[in-house]
């Protein structure tokens, strides 16, 4: 049976890492975060790290290679081959395209691209509110939702943080890059014919919904 292979498209703030964790759960797909892995790598101090530490600091793209390279090597694992499910990668045409290529290198193919739709004005709200705890990630926000006590997680007593980039200057760079880099990936992914757009705005439990419909739709054409 071929796998689920969705690419979640969409600007930093859209809520992507909270998405794919829902749909994780769910539909059992193998979530690969391109952010979450170089963030591993900066706090592991690897030469990884050392190579993307200055661009994510400034809100830039790590170069392709660099993020091409680790995302082959997690998709050529042997639970990848049952359906994945891709955060924040590709993020330029010449990614989306190399991605292509490495797939059908072992017959498979993106079988579905969802590209959450948030207006700019509530994302850089989000992202500038936007807190994570050090432990376990779970996200919080200054204004919507704080934790219970200042700066401790709800969940695991863990350090609640603000990560590096989403400070108000590096948020506007990464918005841009986005424009110019990221979203011409939803024509790309219409002419593929496999582009969803939805609305992101709302509570993560609608959006989810709205994702979970689609998913399941492509999961029973999968199956017949
Ligand atoms: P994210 O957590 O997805 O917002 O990513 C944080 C930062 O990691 C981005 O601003 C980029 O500097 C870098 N990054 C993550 N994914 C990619 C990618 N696919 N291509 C290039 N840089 C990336």
């Amino acid at each position: 049976m071929a796998g689920l292979n969705v690419i979640l498209l969409g600007p930093p703030g859209a809520g992507k890492g909270t998405q794919a964790e829902r749909i994780r759960q769910e539909f059992g797909l193998v979530h690969v975060s391109t952010g979450d892995m170089l963030r591993e790598a900066v706090a592991q101090g690897t030469e990884l790290g050392a190579r993307a530490k200055s661009f994510m600091d400034a809100g830039e793209l790590v170069p392709d290679e660099v993020v091409t390279g680790i995302v082959a090597e997690r998709l050529g694992q042997p639970d990848a081959a049952a359906g994945f499910l891709l955060d924040g990668f590709p993020r330029s045409l010449a990614q989306a395209e190399e991605l292509d290529r490495q797939l059908e290198a072992s017959g498979r193919r993106v079988t579905l691209a969802v590209a959450i739709a948030v207006p700019e004005a509530e994302l850089l709200q989000r992202l500038t509110g936007r807190r994570l705890c050090r432990q376990c990630q779970k996200p919080y926000h200054t204004v919507f939702s704080p934790p219970k006590v200042e700066n401790i997680c709800d969940e695991c007593g863990g350090e609640i943080y603000q990560r590096s980039d989403d400070s108000e200057a590096t948020v506007q760079n990464r918005l841009e890059v986005y424009r110019k880099q990221t979203e011409p990936l939803i024509g790309y992914y219409r002419k593929l014919g496999v582009p969803t757009e939805i609305d992101g705005v709302g509570h993560p439990d609608e959006i989810y919904e709205r994702i979970r419909e689609i998913l399941a739709r492509a999961r029973e054409q999968l199956d017949c």
